[in-house]
């Protein structure tokens, strides 16, 4: 089974892209950690997008959409099948996904949207800390340190990301509406789309997730 999670920041793709890791045995392709792991190993990619980086700007999505092509293609993610987060985050992603599907001759089983008011997503993101040095995530009310600022893990003092800076979660949360609701259209124009309701416990979400994605396995074998 072949699954694309989409949803803003702070919707919890994260814990359900593990869930469906640890239960089902999907390899969660997350756009996020390949850059890094591409940057790190330096491929010829890495090296790529790194300059885009480091001068600032977008990496171009040629270059995404090639990153990921190889990781679909991968041994890793054909075996279980897998998720793909964070791709794709924008309508060119998503027509040459399309593509790759014919010529890779593996084919995307269900979509779905993970989807929170903003109010919400806002509140969410906005008391959350984390570790500079292990990297562990809390949460002032709903996952606080048993010390305040200080890391249950390492002692380390907690940090406010800057990504979870008032402005930057604004800005976020608008490049998400920009760009990527536009990719929620067109899997819906396709008849490809289930929205699930991501207020819901990480649990009732997961088992929605699973239900979709049989239906629509049903759907594509009449
Ligand atoms: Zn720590």
């Amino acid at each position: 089974m072949n699954l694309i999670l989409i949803g803003p920041p702070g919707v919890g793709k994260g814990t359900q892209a593990e869930l469906l890791e640890k239960r089902i045995g999907l390899k969660t392709l997350s756009s996020g950690v390949i850059f890094r792991q591409e940057i790190e190993a330096e491929t010829d990619l890495g090296r790529l997008a790194k300059r885009y980086i480091d001068h600032g700007r977008l990496v171009p999505s040629g270059v995404t959409i090639e990153m990921m092509a190889k990781r679909i293609r991968s041994a890793e993610a054909r075996k279980n099948g897998f998720i793909l987060d964070g791709f794709p985050r924008a309508i060119d992603q998503a027509v040459a996904l399309s593509e790759m599907e014919e010529d890779m001759d593996t084919v995307i089983d269900a979509v779905i949207s993970l989807e929170v008011p903003d109010e919400i997503l806002v509140s969410r993101l906005s008391g959350r800390v984390g570790c500079t040095k292990c990297g562990a995530i809390y949460h002032m009310t709903n996952k606080p340190p048993k010390r305040d600022w200080v890391c249950d893990n390492c002692n380390s003092p907690l940090f406010v990301r800057s990504d979870d800076q008032p402005d930057a979660i604004q800005q976020r949360l608008q490049i998400f509406h920009d760009t990527t609701m536009p990719v929620v259209s067109y899997y819906e124009g396709m008849g490809m789309l289930t929205r699930v309701d991501a207020r819901q416990e990480p649990e009732k979400v997961y088992l929605d997730i699973l239900a979709a994605a049989a239906a629509r396995e049903s759907k594509a074998s009449q």
